[in-house]
């Protein structure tokens, strides 16, 4: 039997490997499109952050271990560009321009995610760059090494726009972030965003908000002009995070079910709309736990988890997921800023009877020196006391304590249920009431 896998990254290469794993003699073949597999990309800022850093510490596993020490048959520079389910056949075209097709008993389309691409003009122009994968760790390092970078500035506001701004900000440019929306982090509650708009503005980046793009022009001195409604901002980099798309091309061509946003659409065992292809990580959908629905979420827990769970499948074993909370974390200079499950629009959308909370708590016991303010953010549905969703922005102490929220929504609890929780204290950690229960326990009076 024959195993093939498409992208050889988070999702593939788990897969490639558990498949291995549960069954050795399977013919496991991996075809990715460029040179590189298993890196985490979630560590490339803060690789640029640093210049002593080389973005390669970042593969996880190099090619030839696969090869060599699992027996994956991986095939670098092998594009798929076509996938017939009838035929059980894909193929495509290799690096060097030759066409290859190939078998499979089961499939496994694991191709990620692309950046959005701005379609404004002059989005080609050299020093126009988005940070995806490792070739584009590679050239923003190396503009960077080249000191001919002073100034940078970044299309979109999304997390890795946000990263970025410290990463670029350590190596000296000046940083300005522009996007056409007026609400900074829309997702966030408004007094936790400004909280994070000001760590920004404090670490002297320009926050451009409304701003609508018109192009990107390249002066004879090789400086990039971003043309806007607004001012004119000038830079050598152009950093374009203006968020990411599902590579699901090959899957809608090939007629398999598409889900939110066009992602492709799995059940609970990664299986897509055809028998014997799965789909894995930021390609592909998932439920979301609190509402039941499907969502397009792509975070690498997800991806890596999918993967195995799609390996196990397609080897004759049952695993199913249960769903994703939506948890996720990043750093804005000296802030952590965290969530899980919903925020009160996406909730009240969704048919909830939302209700929040805000408090601001401490990140050590009352008396014990160096403590910062955590602001938490807490929605709950008002009918059933289920909680809903937790934010948090804080210096110290968020990124962990996101995840005993992001359990109680697998767990299904109330509002009352997670009061009850027993959460560990220690004054160089929290307070007694930790801000959890804290925020919690102010919900609770609301519901
Ligand atoms: C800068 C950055 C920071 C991030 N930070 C975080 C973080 O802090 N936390 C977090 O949870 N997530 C983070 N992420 C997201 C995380 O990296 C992704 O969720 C994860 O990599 C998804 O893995 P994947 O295998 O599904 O897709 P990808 O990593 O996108 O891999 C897909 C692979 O498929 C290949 N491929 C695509 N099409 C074809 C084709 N037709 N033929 C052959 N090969 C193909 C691609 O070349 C690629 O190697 C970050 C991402 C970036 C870019």
């Amino acid at each position: 039997m024959r195993f093939v896998v498409i992208g050889g990254d988070a999702a593939g290469m788990s897969a490639a490997s558990r498949a291995k794993r549960n069954e050795p003699d399977l013919d496991v073949v991996v075809l990715e499109q460029t040179q590189d597999v298993s890196y985490s990309a979630c560590g490339m800022p803060y690789a640029i952050a640093d210049s002593r850093r080389q973005i390669d510490e970042l593969v996880v596993r190099r090619a030839d271990v696969f090869r060599q020490k699992q027996g994956i048959d991986l095939r670098t520079g092998h594009r798929v560009e076509a996938i017939d389910p009838q035929a059980k056949q894909v193929s495509g075209t290799t690096l060097e321009g030759r066409r290859f097709e190939l078998g499979f008993d089961k499939l496994l389309i694991a191709t990620g995610a692309s950046p959005r691409l701005a379609t404004i003009p002059g989005g080609d122009l050299p020093g126009v760059m988005a940070l995806k994968n490792l070739e584009d760790g590679r050239a923003i390092q190396g503009l960077l090494a080249a000191k001919t970078v002073r100034s940078a500035v970044i299309l979109g506001m999304g997390y890795i726009a946000l990263e970025m701004c410290e990463a670029l900000r350590a190596r000296g440019p000046a940083v300005d972030l522009i996007k056409p929306g007026p609400v900074f982090l829309p997702w966030l509650h408004p007094d936790l965003a400004a909280v994070v708009k000001q760590e920004l503005e404090a670490n002297q980046v320009g926050v451009h908000l409304g701003r609508q793009l018109q192009r990107i022009e390249s002066t004879e001195k090789k400086e990039l002009r971003v043309l806007s409604d607004g001012p004119v901002l000038k830079c050598e980099l152009a950093l374009v995070a203006t968020g990411v798309t599902p590579n699901s091309r090959l899957a809608e061509r090939a007629g398999l079910q598409l889900g939110p946003q066009k992602s492709i659409h799995v059940d609970k065992t990664l299986l897509t709309s055809c028998p014997d292809i799965y789909a894995a990580g930021d390609c592909a959908d998932a439920v979301h736990v609190v509402t039941g629905r499907d969502v397009w979420i792509p975070l690498a827990l997800r991806a890596n988890r999918a993967g195995w769970a799609a390996a196990d499948n397609a080897t004759g074993q049952r695993t199913e997921l249960p769903g994703v909370a939506g948890t996720a974390v990043f750093k804005v200079f000296d802030l952590q800023v965290a969530r899980t499950g919903l925020n009160v629009a996406e909730a009240q959308e969704a048919g909830f009877d939302a209700v929040e909370t805000v408090i601001q708590s401490r990140s050590r016991a009352h008396a014990h020196p160096g403590a910062t303010t955590i602001h938490v953010q807490m929605v709950a549905d008002r009918r059933t006391g289920i909680l809903l969703g937790t934010q948090m922005v804080g210096r110290e102490g968020v990124a962990h304590r996101i995840n005993a929220p992001a359990v109680a929504l697998h767990a299904g609890m109330t509002v009352a249920d997670f009061i009850q929780c027993d959460l560990a204290y220690a004054p160089p950690f929290g307070p007694v009431w930790d801000p959890l229960l804290t925020a919690a326990n102010q919900l609770f009076k609301t519901l």
